[in-house]
């Protein structure tokens, strides 16, 4: 099913991101955390290709494992980190150039296609208006929806909504929410990302940074309470960070049944 229609349903979606694993080692392991996930039955489960610049592998082998078949309905178009050795493609210099190509196709009319937009502005951006100009491009390239990168504060997310959608740009916008269970989450990624942690998370880390199990059920709950906060205010598009953590997507789910029902 397209992600398009199912964000068109006027019902609260949840959804959670796996990724797939560096090595091929990793693969069976991923592939089992990856299906523990899907029998959660969330709305939809992406999965991500590469990752801070890295050269992707195993997105097709973890993708198409779920779907049981390789008939592409979705596509995540973005342009991806630049490589650490500062090489980047010259064809799709930004993500609106790819999306533009993909309608241009022959199948590009009947994909459903996601892009990802940043709260606190992406960190190559000079403003978060300059960055705003590029996602209102991004959506008349012909993105259906947008993906938030995490945001630890729900005000940062109100005041981006606010400020999108006065710009004209009126697609199904999922709010992403990354769990921090583990210390060394909040290492290069969070810092990559410009995402701001607020002192009540640094408080949580700090706390219960040495006991793993303190600190995963503090993560989950603090996750929660941002969906329960974010439904509350009338936010319909939940994508859980999940972390290829099936126990973690699980212990949010069970928080919030009540609210899902
Ligand atoms: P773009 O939309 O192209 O934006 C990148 C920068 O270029 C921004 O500063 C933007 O303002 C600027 N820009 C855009 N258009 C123009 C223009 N016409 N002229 C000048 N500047 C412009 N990475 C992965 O490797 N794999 C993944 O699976 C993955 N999944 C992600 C999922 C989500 C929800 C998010 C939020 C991020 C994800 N990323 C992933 C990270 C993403 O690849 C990086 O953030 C990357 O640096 C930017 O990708 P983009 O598609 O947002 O780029």
């Amino acid at each position: 099913m397209k992600i398009k229609d199912i964000l068109q349903q006027n019902q609260v979606t949840l959804s959670f991101e796996v990724f797939p694993p560096k090595k091929e080692e990793g693969l069976l392991a991923t592939l089992e955390a990856a299906h523990k996930i899907a029998a959660l039955h969330p709305d939809f489960v992406s999965v991500t290709y590469g990752a801070a610049g890295t050269a992707p592998r195993f997105t097709v082998e973890v993708a198409s494992d779920l779907q049981s078949s390789h008939h592409i309905e979705n596509i995540m178009a973005l342009r991806g980190d630049i490589p650490q050795d500062g090489s980047q493609q010259k064809e799709f210099l930004h993500a609106s150039d790819l999306i533009r190509y993909i309608r241009s196709t022959e199948y590009g009319q009947a994909i459903s296609i996601g892009g990802a937009c940043y709260p606190e502005k992406h960190p190559e951006s000079s403003s978060k208006e300059e960055d705003l100009q590029h996602l209102k491009d991004k959506i008349d390239a012909g993105c259906d929806f947008l993906t938030t990168q995490m945001f630890f504060s729900n005000e940062t997310f109100y005041n981006f909504l606010y400020r999108v959608r006065d710009r004209g740009i009126n697609v199904p916008i999922l709010a992403g929410i990354m769990p921090i269970t583990s210390r060394k989450q909040l290492g290069r990624s969070v810092q990559l990302s410009g995402t701001n942690v607020p002192d009540s998370l640094k408080a949580i880390v700090d706390r219960f940074g040495d006991d793993p199990a303190a600190l995963k059920q503090a993560g989950i709950i603090y996750a929660s309470n941002q969906i329960i906060d974010l439904i509350a205010n009338g936010v319909t598009h939940i994508h859980v960070y999940s972390m290829n953590k099936p126990d973690v997507a699980e212990g949010i789910l069970r928080n919030i049944s009540e609210i899902l029902r």
